[in-house]
């Protein structure tokens, strides 16, 4: 029998009130792995209560500052005794390399420390306000209840990088995973549960996207949504948060630029090409998947990065020497297999892969693509693939591929290999997107705040920055003057 995987609310299984399921499959075997609760609005009002009743429970509410921190950091060891079945958990799910997960999982308890870390120094200011008379205060409260919404790409990290930050602040969560990944969010809740944080304070909705998920972003007692997913799902997010005046994180799409300068180390660019379109199989939302080489190295690019492409190792992503997985769904790989169509339409060059690969297994897996000939105009290098698809350009000067790269409706991320320390800091601060790395492509960490430019996202994720993205901003004014108020008709500062 099929394992059944509920809802957790109020700290329990909750079975879904229509009692329908979904099946998860495994992407690279087409195994069923489990069924799961199909979400509906009652559920989501269920959990929304929960959470709402548990933001003003004395159980939660009450907790100093410091002891929601423990807490935190409690959770952060009690995910780290269980990474390794996490991290084989999302493998299965996602089809993602169980290598990559677990390097994943030794990096979410440290989002938990780091935020533990910092529930005790969430402060205001002092304010002068030109009056010796008036002490002017600002402090950060929480805001309520926040709804998460997250994809399948890396479930606990893109979770948890709301959830930290939200719960240090003491606000409290209704978490709506994506229909492929729902299994290792449902264990969250119960992770938290059993590290101490009270019911309620952590609840997962699971379902579809345009049931459960629509019916939190339209539930009236959030305060707000942090969502990560499609700029399409965002876009139509922000216009429903926007109409009912409440704030939204979202992290969206992107469509990467990864430049290589004359002056690059060619062998290290070429890691970093690769490291940025073909780890995870592309299905990363920082995927360089627009790659400019100055026309002096294109050549050697091209081939250090199509050689390595051809000895790439596709198979079972839980096995140890597996270096390219299978893409997360069968929709999934036909939008990939479709873009690689276009591109040749276009007049690409399919310089490497664009099949199917036969691996011994039935699930879908793509080959590593390599498309050339290819100009910043084209739907391949404009339209988010999300997939192994890396289309290399030449150019001549700086300015040109400034202005290339900048040229696209996304500003997430960008990466420049030069050994000119001028030029990478010209780039720096004319590229126009979140983040930018230099000599280096992928790297992440808790402290350091990340957002996308564009439409590629609003809010930070991450960082110091991030507890502002939960927390909302109380002017008090306290009046010490004992002197009869003189006149009433004028504003007084
Ligand atoms: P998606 O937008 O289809 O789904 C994301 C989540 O939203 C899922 O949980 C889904 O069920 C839910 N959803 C879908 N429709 C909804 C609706 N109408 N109302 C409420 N919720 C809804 O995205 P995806 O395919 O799961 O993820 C891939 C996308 O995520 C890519 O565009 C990628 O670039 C982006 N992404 C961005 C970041 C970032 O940090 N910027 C990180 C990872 C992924």
């Amino acid at each position: 029998m099929t394992t059944l995987i509920n809802h957790f609310i109020n700290g329990e299984s909750v079975a879904p009130s229509e009692n329908d399921y979904l099946e998860s499959t495994n992407p690279a075997t087409l195994d069923v792995l489990y069924e799961f609760a199909r979400g509906s609005e009652k559920d989501v009002e269920r959990a929304v209560d929960a959470a709402d009743d548990a933001f003003r429970n004395p159980a939660w509410a009450g907790l100093t500052q410091t002891q929601r921190g423990h807490l935190l950091r409690k959770l952060g060891d009690v995910i780290g005794e269980n990474a390794d079945e996490l991290a084989r958990l999302e493998s299965l799910d996602n089809g993602k390399l169980l290598r990559e997960m677990k390097g994943q999982l030794k990096g979410v308890p440290e989002y938990l420390y780091y935020y533990g870390g910092l529930a005790d120094k969430i402060q205001g200011s002092q304010i002068p306000a030109n009056s010796l008379d008036i002490i002017n205060f600002t402090q950060r409260e929480p805001l309520g209840v926040v709804g998460a919404i997250t994809p399948w790409n890396s479930p606990l990290t893109l979770t948890i990088s709301k959830l930290a930050p939200a719960l240090a602040a003491g606000n409290t969560l209704v978490i709506k995973p994506s229909e492929y990944t729902s299994r290792t969010i449902v264990r969250l809740a119960e992770l938290a549960y059993e590290a101490g944080f009270p019911a309620g304070v952590v609840n997962v909705v699971t379902g579809l996207g345009g049931e459960a998920g629509a019916a939190l972003v339209s539930n009236h007692k959030l305060a707000k949504i942090s969502f990560t997913g499609s700029t399409a799902t965002g876009s139509s997010i922000a216009a429903q948060t926007a109409s009912r005046f409440i704030g939204s994180t979202l992290e969206l799409g992107g469509k990467s630029p990864n430049i290589v300068f004359e002056d690059a180390n060619v062998a290290n660019a070429a890691v970093g090409v690769i490291a940025g379109i073909f780890a995870a199989a592309g299905q990363t939302c920082i995927a360089g998947s627009r790659v400019f080489a100055h026309r002096s190295v294109y050549d050697e690019l091209v081939e250090r990065v199509t050689e390595r492409a051809s000895t790439i190792i596709i198979g079972d992503p839980l096995e140890d020497e597996t270096e390219l997985g299978p893409l997360a769904f069968k929709s999934q790989l036909e939008k990939v297999e479709s873009y690689v169509g276009i591109g040749v339409d276009e007049g690409a060059t399919l310089r490497y892969g664009g099949k199917r690969p036969d691996v011994g297994l039935p699930g879908y897996f793509f080959e590593p693509t390599v498309l050339t000939e290819t100009n910043n105009d084209m739907r391949v290098c404009q339209e988010e693939i999300f997939g192994p698809v890396a289309a290399i350009m030449p150019f001549d000067t700086e300015e040109e591929v400034l202005r290339l790269a900048n040229d696209t409706e996304y500003g997430l991320a960008a990466g420049v290999w030069t050994s000119n320390l001028q030029r990478a800091m010209r780039m720096s601060q004319k590229l126009d997107a979140g983040t930018i790395w230099l000599n280096t492509y992928r790297a992440m960490s808790p402290m350091s705040p990340r957002q996308g430019f564009k439409n590629s996202g609003v809010g930070i994720e991450h960082g110091l920055e991030s507890i502002n993205e939960y927390t909302r901003l109380k002017s008090v004014w306290i009046n010490t003057n004992e002197d009869p108020v003189a006149d009433p008709f004028i504003l007084r500062s």
